[in-house]
């Protein structure tokens, strides 16, 4: 909640929809941005990736209480590909542990391409879990044979996406019949002993592993879910460990980007990992999950505009995980009311952008019964501009909504002096309240 300006016809109720309305403009804005940019090309090594229309464009946001924002080609499905990689590699961890995992994979940047016929020199295991060795090493750690393994991959996949995910069963049959590639990489693993299962069992279940179709939306959530430290905030549901996810946003970060992890860590500063189906699914842990669908790739196999736009929105919505901050999300630390209309709330710590969301997510929400509402951010450490952004922006909905809005800004450090809505900014939450029971007592009768 932010300051208002307008004063209507009675207590309106502000809605949950205020605060999404917000981000949902932005997110239809950087779709509309970057819509435009056809640069790139499809993937062509099997005809169905060829065949998709390369104008699809999906943006989804998945904050980390499981709130979706999404535009463009959201409900278009295409093959995940190698997104699948972390997942897969997330379960063998879960399911065996780190030393056994770490026995056959290692963690260490390759420099080569992802379908390189390699192994690290000295060790004979895949250089790291995101190139197709240490995938295809990874699938044979997960426990089960044939349609078992298969089944528990999947059943993976869904609990962190939070719905049930299915093969393209023609883009699996291509993989299938062109992938001579990658048996040559997993006989190479099974006569270094890195392969414990039969390796053409193996890849069969790797083969159907990158031929599930997913969403934007599901990637968005199964980055949420990694955001949230293994469990899916849809469902409620502990789909992995803390210390699995840890593991697993590591390797996203020094390999989850093809050859461009360097410059992807530099310019967006967000664990991910993209496959030659045109998806990214990046992590901010501890506050969001983001998948994007553009099946136009640069020469490094990233899609052209999944990257542009998560360029966009780490720099705009200042989400880089480098970002140094105290605490990585603000919260509301007490919520009181005075009289029966008056609804104070306080927030404390770093206010980013996620945290504001939330914040006025969370108001919007419990405070449809009040027809002013106190806002006090005199206990904020800190307020990125972002998160100053929103709280103005909600301001300006909230005016028309016949609701008032105060705030205690002593150092003024969300509604800077000269301000329109300056007026409505006080120095202690005696003061606001003072104002708040004089507009009660102006304004007409609902
Ligand atoms: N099925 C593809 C392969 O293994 C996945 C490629 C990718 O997305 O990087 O070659």
């Amino acid at each position: 909640m932010g300051v208002v300006g307008g004063r209507g016809g009675g207590p309106a109720h502000a809605t949950i929809a205020d605060v999404s309305e917000l981000v949902q403009r932005y997110l239809d804005q950087i779709l509309r941005e970057h819509a435009g940019d056809t640069a790139g090309k499809l993937a062509d090594y099997i005809p169905e990736l060829a065949a998709v229309d390369p104008d699809d464009f999906a943006i989804s946001v998945s904050s980390s209480d499981g709130y979706v924002y999404e535009t463009g080609d959201t409900a278009t499905q295409f093959t995940i590909q190698s997104v699948s990689k972390p997942f897969t590699y997330a379960l063998a961890m879960d399911r065996l542990g780190e030393a056994v995992v770490d026995a056959h994979i290692g963690v260490e940047p390759s420099g080569e391409a992802f379908n390189e016929i390699s192994v690290d020199r000295t060790t004979r295991r895949p250089k790291n879990p995101m190139i197709n060795a240490g995938a295809i090493a990874a699938v044979a750690l997960v426990p089960g044979t044939g349609d078992e393994r298969f089944e528990n991959i999947r059943g993976f996949y869904s609990g962190c996406a939070g719905r049930e995910l299915d093969v393209d069963e023609e883009v699996y049959r291509s993989e299938e019949a062109t992938g001579s590639r990658n048996r040559a990489i997993a006989y190479m693993l099974d006569s270094f002993g890195v392969l414990d299962a039969d390796p053409d069992e193996v890849l069969d279940v790797y083969f159907r592993q990158c031929s599930l179709t997913v969403t934007s939306t599901d990637l968005a959530r199964m980055a949420a879910t990694l955001a949230r430290g293994g469990l899916n905030p849809l469902t409620g549901r502990q789909v992995t460990t803390a210390e699995v996810v840890r593991r697993t946003l590591s390797v996203m970060t020094t390999c989850g980007m093809y050859d461009a992890a360097g410059d992807w860590v530099s310019a967006v500063g967000m664990p991910a990992k993209s496959g030659v189906g045109g998806g990214i699914a990046a992590v901010l842990p501890g506050q969001l999950g983001i998948g994007v669908y553009s099946p136009l790739l640069d020469d490094k196999g990233n899609s052209v505009r999944g990257v542009k736009v998560c360029r966009s929105l780490s720099q705009e919505l200042g989400l880089h995980f480098l970002t140094v901050s105290r605490e990585s999300r603000s919260t509301i630390r007490a919520v009181y009311d005075v009289d029966d209309d008056i609804r104070v709330y306080e927030v404390h710590g770093d206010l980013l952008f996620a945290g504001a969301e939330q914040v006025l997510r969370s108001i919007d929400r419990d405070s449809a019964d009040f027809a002013a509402v106190i806002l006090d951010v005199s206990r904020l450490d800190s307020v990125n501009d972002p998160a100053r952004a929103m709280l103005l922006g909600l301001s300006a909905q909230l005016g028309g909504e016949g609701k008032a809005g105060f705030l205690v800004d002593p150092d003024r450090r969300v509604i800077p002096a000269e301000h329109p809505a300056a007026d409505l900014c006080f120095p202690d939450v005696d003061d606001a309240v003072a104002a708040a029971r004089a507009w009660l007592h102006s304004a007409p009768a609902p």
